[in-house]
């Protein structure tokens, strides 16, 4: 089975390398960055989505946004002009879920069946080939791709209907971002009234208020490591997903409103590209003092 690969950014480069070496043929391309590293390690190398496509069984995309996935899989050049009847597209990339059902009929369309798949886990989980997976979509796609994901994802979860995954998606990173701004304002606190933060950690981590969140964000807080991860920027495309969706099915989001007004206002401080966890920084001016060990 030959696997189209479109976009090769932080995560799509690790993927593909988890592709490969679980044997499968490979055929990268991406509109701005290069791919000789992967052509060096088997992959062959396409001019354009649409040629990718049509030298595929199975396409991969993992683009930044809901724009960059209809250009790619529905623009000039794009997938649907190389892609035939009874293929299966595949996007990864975290967008609205409204884009992925309009995708997704366009591509019905045309007799080819399409999944929407998005991750969590970041680059570390990627490069280990450890993401958790979530599906929208029919079964039976499902069931086809569904080897090809447990090559990139130790968690592959089929959730619902097309625009599902996304949805699920947005789901967790509302909860991601509220998680570190609760992890932010408590350590502040702590910090501000002289307790030593690590050892606030150590000391709650373990109880009901630990998380997967805190374990991996209050190491970099405490060591001022603020390195990307995941950038600010991307969680702010995200919300905004999020929060357009909500406003469309008439769900009130605000907590989700008042997290994205802390991370506009670390955007206007300079800190789009930082890693999420320097939402901490936020607090930390609030309350002029810095949680560090
Ligand atoms: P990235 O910006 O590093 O990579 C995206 C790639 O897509 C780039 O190389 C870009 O050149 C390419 N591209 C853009 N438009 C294109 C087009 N029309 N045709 C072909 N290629 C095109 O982004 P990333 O960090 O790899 O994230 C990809 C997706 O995964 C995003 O939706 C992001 O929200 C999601 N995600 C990222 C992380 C993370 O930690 N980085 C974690 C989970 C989910």
């Amino acid at each position: 089975m030959t696997i189209g690969f479109i976009g090769l950014g932080i995560m799509g480069r690790p993927m593909v390398k988890n592709l490969i070496k679980a044997g499968y043929q490979l055929v990268v391309y991406d509109k701005f960055a290069g791919f000789d590293d992967l052509v060096a390690l088997g992959a062959c190398g396409a001019s354009s989505n649409k040629e990718a496509a049509s030298k595929s069984d199975v396409v991969i995309t993992m683009l930044p946004n809901s724009p960059h996935v209809k250009e790619a899989v529905l623009g000039a050049g794009g997938i649907v002009e190389g892609i035939s009847a009874g293929k299966i597209v595949v996007d990864m990339s975290s967008i609205a879920p409204a884009v992925s059902q309009e995708v997704g009929e366009a591509l019905k369309a045309k007799g080819v069946a399409f999944l929407d798949a998005p991750v969590s886990g970041g680059e570390p989980k990627a490069i280990d080939g450890t993401l958790a997976i979530m599906v929208g979509g029919d079964q039976q796609t499902f069931d086809t791709v569904k080897p090809i994901l447990e090559k990139m994802g130790s968690s592959v979860v089929l959730v619902g209907d097309i625009g599902a995954g996304n949805v699920t998606k947005l789901a967790n990173q509302i909860v991601v971002a509220l998680n570190i701004a609760a992890v932010s304002e408590a350590f502040v606190l702590a910090a501000k009234a002289g307790v030593e933060p690590a050892k606030v950690f150590d000391a709650i981590k373990g109880g009901l208020a630990g998380s997967t969140v805190m374990n991996a964000k209050v190491p970099m807080i405490l060591g001022g490591n603020f390195k990307p991860g995941f950038r600010i920027e991307l969680h702010i495309k995200d919300l905004q997903n999020a929060l357009d969706t909500g406003h469309n099915l008439n769900v009130p989001l605000p907590l989700t409103a008042n997290i994205m007004e802390t991370l506009q206002s670390l955007k206007v401080d300079g800190l789009a590209a930082s890693d999420h966890s320097a939402i901490v920084r936020y607090y930390e001016k609030l309350a002029g003092i810095e949680v560090r060990s």
